[in-house]
């Protein structure tokens, strides 16, 4: 750690300060939540807000992403921060005064405190731009829940957006349960799993139930497959760096008595190691016509990757603790014993760029972080208090970064 524990405090402070104007931006944000990679609404708010600190700012192009950087008065390297804008196709069930505007369109998972807390970020090191040596990219970002913005915002050059490649990279994720608010939760290495998703359609022929012997049945083919691949998770992948598949769906079929032509299964496939996560495909593959095989049948097995494993360094992960208890003490700060099986797309970032992700508590005051309502859910709510903790834990981050050159 670099800065002097007079920087943090005052840090704090003015994240405390300017607590206010990031709430009300975080709940304009909130009431005109957008999906997907076409925001123009939020990226309008967040264009507005940045308009006074003297970035250099660039709108995306083609989707709803803002990418601004700010030059410290001193020369130095370049970092880079990551929020994200997005909102979920969801019915909005919680009573706030500044609850969502938009029919069916929510901020369910608390992305509009990641964006309004990243235009915090940026007054405050704004603010301290005479003593920052080198450069910070401030990447807001569409399309985390889907399709996907920061591979298309890594392909746009964002993380060479300063003029030259980014040397660190930090974002966090609001939680309104699980964790008090303002508590701060990060782990060296694996720190968000890897999700991908695959149909298996089990290809038979159809006739008369009464006599399968002259059809190809597909559904018990499908249900062995079902089994089959949780043997394959415990059997052929080690404990300790384990494989989730959730059958969430199977379909097959029209009627009691007719032997169908085929039976689809949707799973949902998360790893939590890179190594595991290319594993799996041919692994799955093999299991799916194996069984189907050896009952005369055939399968496609339609495998689609998603977002890879999200990783925190060792190194950068230690310099997130001993920044975040700097600023608000030993207590502010929990290593996270486990990783979560969500997938994020900053995980593509910090492929590239050694960097950090943290988990931010912002359980609602009065609920109990153990029974609140979890992201994504229609009744989450989002404490703005931690809008006084994430914004000057990034700052922190970055401007630290810098000063160690
Ligand atoms: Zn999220």
């Amino acid at each position: 750690m670099h800065l002097a524990a007079e920087d943090l405090s005052t840090l704090r402070a003015d994240a405390q300060d300017q607590l206010p104007e990031v709430v009300a931006l975080r709940h304009a944000l909130h009431r005109v939540p957008e999906l997907g990679l076409d925001l123009p609404l939020t990226q309008r708010l967040v264009l507005d807000a940045l308009a006074p600190l003297g970035l250099e700012v660039a709108p995306g192009d083609g989707m709803s992403s803002v990418v601004a950087v700010l030059r410290g008065a001193r020369p130095g390297p370049a970092v880079l921060l990551r929020g994200d804008m997005d909102a979920l196709p969801v019915t909005e069930d919680t009573a706030e005064p500044f609850a969502s505007e938009h029919p069916g369109v929510m901020h369910a998972c608390g992305h509009d405190l990641h964006t309004a807390g990243m235009v915090g970020a940026a007054r405050l090191l704004a603010a301290r731009r005479e003593r920052l040596a080198g450069s910070v990219v401030f990447m807001f970002q569409p399309g985390e829940e889907g399709p996907g913005g920061a591979e298309p915002m890594i392909a746009d050059g964002v993380l060479d957006a300063a003029g030259e490649r980014v040397v660190g990279a930090y974002g966090l994720h609001v939680m309104s349960s699980v964790l008090p608010t303002g508590l701060v939760a990060g782990r060296p290495g694996t720190i968000l799993a890897a999700a991908d998703s695959v149909r298996v359609t089990v290809h038979g022929r159809g006739g008369h139930g009464s006599m399968p012997h002259l059809a190809l049945d597909p559904v018990p083919v499908a249900a062995e497959i079902v089994l089959a691949l949780q043997a394959m998770v415990t059997r052929q992948f080690d404990a300790f760096d384990p494989v989730v598949v959730t059958v969430g769906r199977i379909a097959a079929g029209t009627a009691d008595n007719v032997i169908s032509s085929s039976a689809v299964i949707d799973a949902t496939v998360r790893t939590f190691s890179e190594a595991v996560h290319h594993r799996v495909p041919d692994r799955l593959r093999r299991v799916c016509e194996g069984v189907a095989a050896a009952h005369g049948l055939t399968v496609t097995v339609d495998y689609q990757p998603g977002y890879p494993v999200t990783v925190n360094r060792p190194e950068e992960n230690d310099r997130a603790r001993e920044l975040t208890t700097g600023l608000f003490g030993e207590r502010a700060w929990l290593d996270a014993p486990q990783p979560i099986a969500g997938a994020e797309d900053f995980s593509y970032v910090l492929e590239q760029v050694p960097g950090v992700y943290l988990g931010l508590g912002a359980t609602p005051p009065g609920a109990d972080p153990v029974t609140a309502a979890y992201n994504h859910s229609p009744q989450a709510r989002f404490a703005d208090e931690a809008l006084a903790v994430g914004p000057a834990v990034l700052a922190a981050l970055a401007w630290d970064r810098l000063a160690q050159g």
